[in-house]
């Protein structure tokens, strides 16, 4: 067995030598346990703040501890009535190829509804984010201007889609190369994008979208959230789901600078956690499942080869090398 253990915890941009790959003993499941071989690992910006001592949602990780993630995997032994070798499960112990589990951390998955991989991006953990954050956080209507940042990735490629579905007036989107850019366009049916590396995101946003936008689905921060406080419209809604381009910084952010049009413009800005929406998940698997079967949603995965792999994946995620959802198969 392997595991993926935090070396260090990294100043700046992590490097691979802030990770170490260890062999190990395959692990045995105690009474009324589980052991599941790992398939697939999601590879997520949030660990990235769990690779950091600083306190945040979620518990950092432990120097020289195995780390923890999003995983798909099957059951090879079963202490666990109702759990038979064979079933695809997810759960929270990725970064390993075999995991121990109690059964109430554990969710089954059904290998033949949608393929596997889904349950961790577009079906899973991002596209619960995406569909959160746009429908009540950011308490999308009919005829919303949208601008959503890290467009190209798991959780905006996502937003930029149902938006366009449910009835945007426009919907714009950012990444960070031309061939993203160009996926946006002609792939996902945005009205409109940019690379944010080709020139100030403000210039290029207010190009992109003249009449201003209602709604910003924030994944990036900084500049980004800049450039949409000054295209938003009167009372218009800030969704903020992430800040990326600042989970490396050893400085504070020199952007927005902005903020006071909160007042004047009347505008909402909402953090939020996919944690606390998980109610919404049934709803949001009776409306969007259909549409990844039926082709109306696309999503796009980047697969990363072999668990000892996990750690360059990780810096690739952070480097943009990924389109849509990030997936390590063990
Ligand atoms: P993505 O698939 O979007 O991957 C991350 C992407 O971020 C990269 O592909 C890269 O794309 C982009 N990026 C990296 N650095 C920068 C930068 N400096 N400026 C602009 N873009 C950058 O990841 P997810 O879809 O999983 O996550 C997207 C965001 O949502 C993250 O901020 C994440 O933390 C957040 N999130 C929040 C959740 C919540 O509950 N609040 C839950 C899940 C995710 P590019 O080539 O375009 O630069």
């Amino acid at each position: 067995a392997t595991e993926i253990r935090l070396a260090s915890r990294p100043h700046g941009t992590p490097t691979l030598d802030d990770f170490s790959v260890v062999d190990v003993e395959e692990p045995e499941p105690g009474a009324g346990q589980l052991l599941v071989r790992n398939i697939w690992l999601s590879v997520d910006p949030y660990m990235r703040g769990r690779m950091s001592s600083a306190k945040s949602y979620a518990e950092p990780y432990e120097v020289g501890k195995v780390m923890q993630g999003g995983a798909l995997g099957e059951v090879v032994k079963s202490d666990v009535d109702g759990f038979a070798p064979g079933d695809v499960v997810l759960h929270g112990l990725g970064w390993r190829s075999h995991a121990v589990l109690d059964p109430r951390h554990v969710a089954r998955v059904d290998p033949d509804a949608a393929p596997v991989t889904t349950y961790l991006g577009v079906l899973g953990m991002t596209g619960l984010t995406a569909y959160a954050g746009l429908m009540e956080v950011a308490a999308f209507r009919e005829g919303d201007a949208v601008f959503v940042s890290g467009g190209a990735g798991a959780v905006g490629s996502v937003v930029g889609q149902l938006a366009k579905r449910k009835g945007a007036s426009r919907v714009v989107g950012s990444a960070g190369s031309a061939e993203k850019v160009r996926w946006l366009v002609d792939e996902l049916g945005f009205d409109a994008a940019f690379n944010y590396k080709d020139g100030p995101v403000t210039e290029q946003l207010a190009e992109a979208a003249p009449d201003g936008i209602d709604v910003y689905f924030d994944n990036v921060g900084g500049e980004h959230l800049e450039a949409a406080i000054d295209a938003l419209k009167l009372h218009g809604r800030i969704a903020v789901c992430g800040m990326i381009s600042q989970y490396n910084a050893t400085e504070p952010p020199s952007a927005p600078r902005n903020l006071t049009q909160v007042i004047a413009k009347r505008f909402t800005m909402r953090g939020f956690l996919v944690g606390d929406h998980y109610d919404l998940r049934p709803r949001f698997l009776e409306e969007v499942a259909p549409l990844v079967r039926d082709g109306g949603l696309k999503y796009s995965e980047t697969v990363v080869e072999g668990i000892r792999n996990a750690p360059q994946a990780f810096l690739d995620l952070l480097a943009g090398a990924n389109t849509g959802k990030m997936l390590v198969r063990v």
